[in-house]
């Protein structure tokens, strides 16, 4: 993977102090989604990596919200299909839900019953893993459907929350890592 088109990727995520509570260092990937050549690279890194490391893969599942920013085109480059997750309340029929810690508070995810066939193989991805809670809840539910994870996927990850102890044996990969 080249420096060059990471560092493109990177110069174009903007961090926002106390954002949005204090003491929190807010990661904005909205210059990065503007600007249509870095984006286009960060999708073009994303399918290279899937490709390789993922060849069997049946469904890219993404994060409510900003997992559905890069899930679909991501998915759309791959042939197949793209399933949400989302905050509780949102989708419609039978659902399976989770709920889980935040750093402050609560919060829930749900997905359709029937959005994935048991053994159907998944990546799940998001824009960035901090303390993990909410991939490891999404993986929850994917486990629920029987699915099997190959992978979670994320541009950023903020290493100093140690957000990957959390999923375990699950592989995962990050293109940008902070401390
Ligand atoms: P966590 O469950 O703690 O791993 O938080 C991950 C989710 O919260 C992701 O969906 C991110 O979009 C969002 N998030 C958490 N911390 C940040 C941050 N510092 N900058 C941007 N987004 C964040």
């Amino acid at each position: 993977m080249s420096q060059e088109r990471l560092r493109r990727i990177r110069d174009r995520v903007r961090p926002f102090p106390d954002f949005p509570e204090p003491g929190v260092l807010f990661r904005d990937i909205s210059p990065l989604l503007k600007d249509p050549v870095a984006f286009r690279t960060l999708i073009d890194l994303l399918e290279d990596h899937v490709r390789a490391s993922c060849p069997k893969i049946d469904l890219i599942v993404g994060l409510d919200s900003r997992g559905f920013l890069i899930g679909p085109p991501l998915a759309q480059r791959l042939g197949i299909g793209f399933v949400p997750v989302r905050k509780k309340g949102k989708l419609p029929g039978a659902t399976e839900s989770i709920s889980y810690s935040l750093e402050y508070g609560k919060a829930e995810l749900e997905i359709q019953s029937d959005a994935v066939e048991p053994g159907q193989k998944v990546v799940i991805v998001d824009d960035l893993l901090a303390t993990g809670g909410t991939m490891c809840a999404a993986c929850e539910l994917l486990k629920r459907l029987k699915a099997e994870i190959l992978e979670c996927l994320v541009i950023i990850e903020l290493k100093s929350l140690k957000g990957l102890e959390k999923l375990n044996s699950i592989p995962f990969y990050s293109l940008l890592q902070y401390d």
